[in-house]
């Protein structure tokens, strides 16, 4: 197992966020202001598991012609994106309930409906992308040397220059990492960038195989029961792909673009951070006016407001924003974000060919 590096340290105070945190208790005290943010988050498990659960049955259970079929395949997608984003994300960060047992519980959405360890997820993302967020080898989402450059201190190698042509096909392959060997790597390696990860045990340990387990005889096991062996695996490696894809890319759209900052751990430790600073700096909302994308992704298009408030539910995140944003305002600190789903998009594609030839000899022309 390897060992945790040195913590790099923030200081955790400020006027920014003390004003911005006074304004949002305010905001969120009103008691009715809580029960619409909690209705509106709970309504979505019920319509993410319908989705897979109705999706799944009619594929099982009716067989349905090939069109059927796959609009059954996009109620799966949409299920999963659902569950991923509106869902999981919520209750493994604690927003879902009170008590850690029930967000736990409902989190467990990872394991069974996703096919990859939530208890593993709260470490990756909790801990090492949310306290180290773009930190280069802190931040696992802002790592993935040797195939891709997302930082300016990362070292440079000649395959980077084609990277924001290669990466689409390499975030369809990450879900199907964490199905398969991700998760046990971690567990192998103890670690996440360089946060530590503890084997799990007892309630958590029982989580990882059950999940596996379920997962594995929803989507594999039961469907050879019915389909011939290539169409169930054309069905499940294409519905991984897609998920992959989709969550892989809108969590790239919050960081991985040119208006995010970066940071190496020589740089966090030569000059001493306000975290809440850091945060808003390193990250970018996008499409904060669409209505139908903020339901879809969970409020994962306000990831500044989910990185300063990861413990409020997203359903309060385009109001908080409105705060934020006058915050930012008032203290000089960069708010960022991109008004359509194109821009986003063409600024991390941008961000990853910039990347890609940093540091790269330049190119003598001849003649
Ligand atoms: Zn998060």
């Amino acid at each position: 197992m390897k060992a945790a590096a040195t913590k790099l340290a923030f200081d955790n105070g400020g006027a920014f966020i003390q004003d911005t945190r006074r304004e949002v208790e305010q905001y969120l005290s009103r008691g009715s202001t809580r029960l619409k943010g909690a209705i509106l988050l709970y309504v979505k498990a019920p319509i993410a598991l319908a989705l897979t659960a109705v999706s799944w049955s009619v594929l099982i259970f009716v067989q349905p012609g090939l069109i059927v079929s796959m609009l059954c395949l996009v109620g799966l997608v949409v299920g999963a994106m659902l569950t991923a984003f509106c869902v999981q994300h919520d209750a493994n960060h604690g927003s879902y309930f009170k008590q850690r047992r029930w967000n736990h519980l409902v989190g467990w959405s990872t394991d069974s409906l996703l096919g990859f360890s939530s208890y593993a997820w709260r470490v990756k993302h909790n801990v090492a992308h949310h306290t180290y967020t773009n930190v280069d080898g802190y931040d696992d989402d802002a790592t993935q040397v040797p195939l891709a450059k997302f930082a300016p201190s990362q070292s440079s190698r000649p395959w980077y220059r084609f990277q924001q042509y290669y990466i689409w096909p390499m975030y369809t392959l990450m879900g199907l990492r964490w199905q398969t060997v991700g998760d046990l790597a971690a567990f192998k390696r103890g670690s996440v960038g360089e946060s530590a990860l503890r084997p799990p045990r007892g309630w958590n340990l029982v989580g990882v195989f059950a999940g596996k387990a379920f997962f594995i005889t929803w989507a594999i096991v039961i469907p050879l029961l019915v389909y011939p062996w290539w169409a169930v695996l054309g069905a499940y490696v294409g519905f991984t792909m897609i998920t992959s894809l989709i969550m892989a890319t809108t969590f790239q759209l919050a960081h991985c673009v040119e208006e995010a900052s970066f940071a190496s751990a020589d740089e966090m430790r030569s000059e001493r951070r306000i975290w809440a600073v850091h945060e808003v700096e390193t990250t970018v909302d996008f499409c904060p006016r669409n209505p139908v994308l903020t339901w879809m992704l969970g409020g994962l298009n306000f990831q500044i407001e989910h990185h300063l408030f990861p413990k409020v539910p997203h359903t309060h995140y385009p109001k908080i924003a409105e705060i934020v944003r006058r915050n930012c305002a008032k203290h000089g600190v960069r708010y960022s974000f991109h008004p359509s789903l194109g821009r986003a998009l063409r600024s991390h594609f941008l961000h990853l060919k910039t990347m890609g030839q940093l540091g790269l000899p330049a190119e003598i022309e001849m003649g």
